[in-house]
């Protein structure tokens, strides 16, 4: 599938669009989802268009693949999951019932805090 420019997570990556960011790297966004699943529910995208999670893995560098996955590392560390558990869950296409089409991964969860 194409990549479309139209999708709102572009605009979140090009600050078109407000987001509640909790970290920022070189190749990745990560900010609440505004729909929350779960009492943590982050969403981490690349800064690079790439339509879902395998299209993601084919084409990136090894650079922005190792970036993308050591940032949900982090926030797990941020967002204080290790010890609760989280899920990493990332829908792709028509049975993933993909919304967006911009390869992301949500990270549900809840932090040992609450
Ligand atoms: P999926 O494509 O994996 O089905 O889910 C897309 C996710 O993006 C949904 O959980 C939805 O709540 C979230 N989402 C859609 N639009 C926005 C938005 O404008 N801002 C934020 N923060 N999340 C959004």
């Amino acid at each position: 599938m194409q990549y479309d420019r139209s999708n709102i997570f572009y605009k979140i990556i090009n600050k078109e669009v407000k987001s509640n960011i909790v970290l920022e790297g070189k190749h990745f966004l990560a900010f609440h989802d505004i729909t929350p699943k779960a009492p943590v529910h982050i969403l981490i995208i690349p800064k690079g268009c790439y339509v879902d999670y395998n299209n993601f893995v084919l084409n990136a560098t090894d650079e922005e693949i190792v970036n993308f996955n050591k940032g949900i590392s982090e926030i797990i560390k941020l967002m204080k999951l290790e010890e609760g558990g989280f899920r990493l869950i990332s829908n792709s296409g028509k049975f993933g019932n993909q919304e967006v089409m911009h390869m992301h991964v949500h990270i549900l969860g809840k932090s040992s805090e609450e």
